[in-house]
């Protein structure tokens, strides 16, 4: 069902169309414009999401973050798994191991550097005016010390851990540090409009984090959009209704999933899982994009 939500959309590959002389010279579009980033591919255990190796469609997780370009603004969304200035080369389909603040570590196959998709689409990290991030863990904030003249759209509770002592286990304290003294916004509100016209929404979605939320993207000829963040990793987990195995709580990420099937139900938007490989790897990538 999600493979045909997602390859039914409207595409608009505008390769073509799109500037890609200097970071920023063209003019913004009318209407937002979505861009897909490519931020590799994550090894990873099904079981840690209560689901089996036969369940799952494939056992490995995409990375994806990506930027919104709105005529008020540009946002990035989630900042990937390797930020560009701790990988040995620009190569792609390298492996590259990270340890997290647990000691855990992580294997993730590089996409290329975020710095050159953005790139391709026209941008630069400076273009960026605004940062949100679905959550602190790891794998969603490697790059954000790239945007930290933005402002930072943040849920009080994430910003709360983010900076603890000790940092959360899952987390990479080092790669968002330069935020802490950067301009931020609180938001407490369920629903965030971040630009004020309603087309780029930020809701509450708590449960895998404090202040985990996704983000809801109104596109003029795709349609609605919501962003997942890891309100789901594997489509499995709402096809089975499986839940992770490390959520903060178990409760409150059943009930930000009946709260967003309810808002998918009102809206029609379409839901994006981000880590689910399958999907995104039929997602046009920049410097294409959806609008
Ligand atoms: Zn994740």
């Amino acid at each position: 069902m999600m493979l045909s939500r997602i390859t039914g959309l409207a595409v608009v590959a505008a390769a073509a169309s799109v500037a890609c002389g200097r970071p920023g010279a063209e003019a913004p579009a009318a209407t937002p414009r979505l861009y897909v980033l490519d931020g590799g591919v994550l090894a990873s255990d099904p079981a840690r999401y209560r689901l089996t190796e036969a369940e799952v469609q494939v056992t490995p997780l995409s990375i994806a973050a990506y930027l919104i370009v709105h005529p008020k603004g540009v946002l990035a969304w989630d900042a990937g798994a390797i930020a560009d200035d701790e990988r040995g080369s620009s190569a792609s389909g390298v492996e590259h191991r990270v340890r997290r603040a647990d000691g855990d570590e992580r294997a993730v196959t590089l996409g290329p550097p975020l710095r050159e998709q953005l790139r391709a689409g026209g941008y630069a990290p400076a273009d960026v005016t605004h940062l949100a991030l679905s959550h602190y863990h790891w794998d969603h904030t490697a790059n954000a010390n790239a945007f930290a003249h933005a402002t930072w759209l943040v849920r009080p509770s994430d910003r709360d851990r983010m900076f603890a002592e000790p940092a959360p286990g899952a987390a990479r304290p080092a790669t968002y540090a330069a935020l802490k003294g950067g301009r931020s916004v609180t938001i407490t509100a369920d629903e965030h409009d971040v630009f004020g016209d309603g087309t780029v929404i930020l809701k509450a979605a708590p449960g895998h984090s404090e202040g985990h939320q996704v983000l809801y993207v109104k596109l003029a000829k795709t349609g609605g959009v919501v962003l997942s963040g890891d309100l789901y990793h594997y489509p499995e987990e709402r096809t089975l209704n499986r839940l992770p195995t490390f959520e903060v709580s178990e409760e409150q990420t059943a009930a930000s999933r009946r709260g967003l099937e309810a808002f998918l139900m009102r809206t029609g938007a379409a839901l994006w899982i981000q880590h689910d490989l399958v999907g995104h790897r039929t997602l046009r990538k920049a410097p294409e994009y959806y609008d």
